[in-house]
């Protein structure tokens, strides 16, 4: 690019206040023309609101273009109170969360939901547990808070934040699996998240482990979710809920290492016969058991190398992801960066 292009790019970011110019570069030779200037992102660019609901909580967060998140709020989702009261206690927690912020321009806000959700429409399709159908959440929350609203499922979302400020930044193709309460995962192929058709994809916790296996709520039979989710980890062990489950864990308990061992085997039994179908070069590992050095983590690769030939050929890479226990914020930030700063797309 000429030195020309460059300064009409550059004030076109200026005229957008993406960034500012932060003084006169010291120079130590004299040189013609324009005296450089040093610049850096605006305090005020792009900052996001995210929110992060799983089946339990919703956390909400103010988010900065590096995706660095300050969380804001964090509430238990009551589950009898109703669609309609669980709308207006978000508007609401949203709303005080704006009010907090006042002193940054938020561009978009970015929900990460679990459950089915059509992005490109905006709709919140269902959640099993809470009964809901086809609610047209981001035109609601639009309309009520007067900004720019996406919505997707949570694990998509934290998918995109692997993608914009996680391992995935640097990953043309990769898949993102998360192992909570139930399982998920992310497709990304080509730089771009694949979403799939209206209710999306990427329900790896719904891939058959065992075909004469227990009912699970989505119709299937011994869907793999049943087998490796913390709360299935936490009942083979009789823990009291997934805390006890960590905590047994992270004291090396015998009898939990090995259920975790034996959900890792059970993931790459199945993660193997994924990526026969979907080569990429790079698995990242999402949740509580997901850390380097974990049982979960050396059993998935075990399995998937005993298994997949095209994984051991050219080696697919297993990894934990870096984004940590904010990661489910990051992702709705990334959601909301992504769409409105990047795409500049507008949702009807
Ligand atoms: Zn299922």
């Amino acid at each position: 690019m000429t030195p020309a292009t460059i300064s009409n790019l550059i004030s076109e970011l200026l005229d957008e206040t993406l960034v500012m110019e932060k003084g006169n570069l010291e120079e130590d030779r004299r040189r013609a023309g324009r005296k450089s200037v040093a610049l850096a992102f605006h305090p005020n660019a792009c900052n996001t609101l995210a929110v992060h609901m799983n089946a339990r909580e919703v956390q909400i967060g103010l988010a900065n273009i590096h995706g660095t998140v300050q969380t804001l709020r964090r509430y238990e989702i009551s589950l009898e109170s109703g669609q309609s009261a669980f709308i207006e206690r978000l508007i609401s927690e949203i709303d005080a969360c704006i009010a907090e912020s006042e002193e940054v321009t938020i561009a978009a806000i970015g929900l990460g939901l679990v459950g089915l959700v059509h992005f490109e429409s905006g709709t919140y399709l269902s959640k099993d547990h809470l009964g809901w159908k086809d609610v047209p959440l981001a035109a609601l929350l639009r309309e009520r808070l007067g900004l720019p609203v996406y919505i997707d499922n949570n694990i998509r979302t934290m998918t995109m934040g692997e993608k914009m400020f996680g391992a995935g930044r640097t990953l043309t193709d990769f898949l993102l699996i998360y192992i909570g309460p139930g399982i998920g995962s992310g497709l990304v192929i080509g730089d771009r998240l694949y979403r799939g058709g209206s209710t999306g994809a990427g329900e790896f916790g719904h891939m058959t482990y065992n075909p004469d296996g227990p009912i699970c709520h989505c119709g299937n039979r011994g869907c793999l979710e049943r087998y490796t989710s913390l709360t299935a980890i936490a009942s083979e062990l009789d823990a009291l809920d997934e805390e006890e489950l960590l905590n047994r864990v992270r004291q090396s308990d015998r009898q939990a290492h090995e259920a975790v061992s034996r959900a890792g085997r059970r993931i790459g039994t199945v993660l193997a016969s994924y990526l026969n179908m979907f080569h990429v070069p790079k698995v990242m590992v999402a949740g509580p058991l997901a850390e380097e050095g974990s049982p979960l983590l050396e059993e998935i690769r075990r399995e998937l190398y005993d298994r997949s030939y095209l994984a051991r050929r050219e080696r697919v890479e297993v990894a934990a992801s870096e984004l940590g226990e904010n990661i489910g914020l990051i992702g709705a930030a990334a959601l909301a960066q992504w769409n409105e700063v990047f795409e500049h797309r507008r949702l009807g």
